[in-house]
């Protein structure tokens, strides 16, 4: 291959190439020193300034040097890598054919050497050009690594929304709203409940920067964060101080992570779940009804206000709704169509364990052959022949067998709903539940009448899946 008279360097900077350290300087560089090494003469640099090749902008001096080369005044093409030149397929390919078309055949990189002339150096090209075009992967670890930076040195992250106690910047203090928030943080230390400080700040016409009502993940989230005491966090972690003022002091942090330890360790010892947990609404608004203790009486209730959104209206005692849903559930297990489910389970019952006597069988038989072989009984020839058949028939009924295993809540509970009855309350909750959601699909609790002494069973309509 004869040496190049006139090589063009191409090189480019984009504004998405922070922290790799090529300027363009630095690839100027790179690419004479390689045509210096190969002994080619350089007749022009083209250099494209910002203009990322990922974009498909326009780039003028690319564009000035592919005239120079499909006019013949160059003959050759330095890049620093070919993702410098283009990260578009298409335009390889557009690339290429000019190079083809002009006869220049020799384009190297600094980083691979690319014969343009052959079509191995095409196919390299081409190759190289797909993975530069995922360049995007790349560019999110690059942001990654702009994101720890920033971390380090106590700057601001960008988000959608500005931070609740700052202005958009992330750096000035917005005194109302941080005046608010050491309000909040010394009722939540004060002992008052997260939930209840969104209450107050609904009432008192305070909004999320979001624009909307406060909810308890999103005030915690806060309570938590380093932001508020001047701390810069990265990835849940505090990194540095930060340069922005903190609204509270990193010792009341402290204190806020404490009270949030103490809360999660007594709330292992909170009330069990109730068995209907989640299986009930609310007949005035419809929504989910939750569990809750008033005056030493499980109740459930419709609750309002910030996480539940209810109406706030209805609520039954927790003993006679439960009693009346579990006796209802268990004569569903009475019922016809129960039975049928129920059949249906007998008969896979059935199917497996003839399956079984299918493979025992052939197994035995399998056996006596073996048996018969070595006592030269039969001929190896003879062994065979019997053998094949049986084994197919092994494969196919394991094949029957994995297929007939089936699993649910009801199983091995095979039986009347009148002995369900009885083993009913040694069943732990978890297995109470898991029969009740396999038979009830949820109950709605009508209002009931003001001062009733009694539980109204018309208050429940069940809504059943079995
Ligand atoms: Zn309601």
């Amino acid at each position: 291959m004869k040496t190049p008279r006139s090589a063009a360097i191409y090189a480019r900077i984009s504004s998405d190439q922070s922290g790799e350290g090529l300027g363009v300087t630095r690839q100027l560089e790179d690419c004479r020193e390689l045509a210096a090494n190969h002994g080619w003469t350089v007749g022009d640099e083209y250099v494209d300034n910002d203009i990322s090749a990922y974009k498909g902008k326009p780039r003028p001096q690319y564009q000035r040097m592919l005239d120079d080369l499909a006019e013949g005044y160059r003959d050759a093409v330095i890049v620093y890598n070919m993702d410098r030149l283009t990260r578009q397929p298409m335009e390889l390919e557009q690339f290429s054919r000019l190079c083809e078309q002009a006869g220049v055949t020799q384009v190297k990189s600094v980083t691979a050497d690319i014969d343009l002339g052959n079509d191995d150096g095409l196919f390299m090209a081409r190759i190289l050009a797909a993975i530069a075009s995922k360049e995007s992967g790349r560019k999110s670890e690059r942001l990654q690594r702009k994101a720890r930076q920033l971390a380090e040195q106590g700057l601001p992250n960008g988000g959608h929304h500005r931070p609740f106690g700052y202005e958009q910047d992330r750096m000035t203090v917005n005194e109302a709203e941080a005046e608010v928030l050491r309000q909040a943080v010394g009722r939540f230390l004060a002992g008052e409940s997260s939930r209840s400080i969104c209450v107050w700040l609904n009432n008192e016409g305070v909004q999320t920067t979001a624009g909307g009502p406060w909810q308890t993940v999103t005030l915690n989230a806060i309570f938590k964060s380093g932001r508020i005491a001047g701390l810069r966090e990265h990835k849940g972690v505090v990194v540095a101080d930060a340069q922005w003022p903190g609204i509270i002091t990193p010792a009341q942090r402290q204190q806020i992570l404490g009270h949030f330890e103490t809360k999660k360790r007594t709330n292992t010892r909170a009330p069990r779940r109730y068995v209907l947990s989640g299986l009930l609404r609310c007949g005035k608004c419809g929504n989910k009804l939750f569990s809750s203790i008033r005056v030493d009486t499980r109740r459930y209730v419709c609750l309002a206000g910030p996480d539940h959104g209810g109406c706030g209206r209805l609520t039954i005692v927790a003993s006679p709704v439960e009693e009346f849903i579990c006796a209802a559930v268990l004569m569903r297990l009475d019922t016809p169509e129960m039975a049928d489910a129920l059949t249906g389970r007998r008969a896979v019952d059935e199917r497996q364990s003839s399956l079984l006597e299918t493979l025992e069988a052939d197994r035995s038989q399998m056996q006596e052959l073996s048996e018969m072989w070595a006592a030269k009984d039969i001929s190896s020839v003879e062994w065979k022949a019997a053998r094949d058949p049986i084994e197919a028939r092994i494969r196919s009924t394991e094949r029957q067998l994995a297929q007939a295993s089936s699993s649910s809540a009801l199983d091995g509970l095979i039986g009347t709903g009148e002995q369900l009855m009885t083993a009913w309350s040694m069943l732990n909750l978890d297995r109470q539940a898991a029969i009740i959601k396999a038979v009830l699909d949820y109950a709605t609790i009508l209002p009931g009448t003001l001062g009733a002494r009694t539980m109204d069973p018309a208050r429940i309509q069940p809504v059943w899946q079995l």
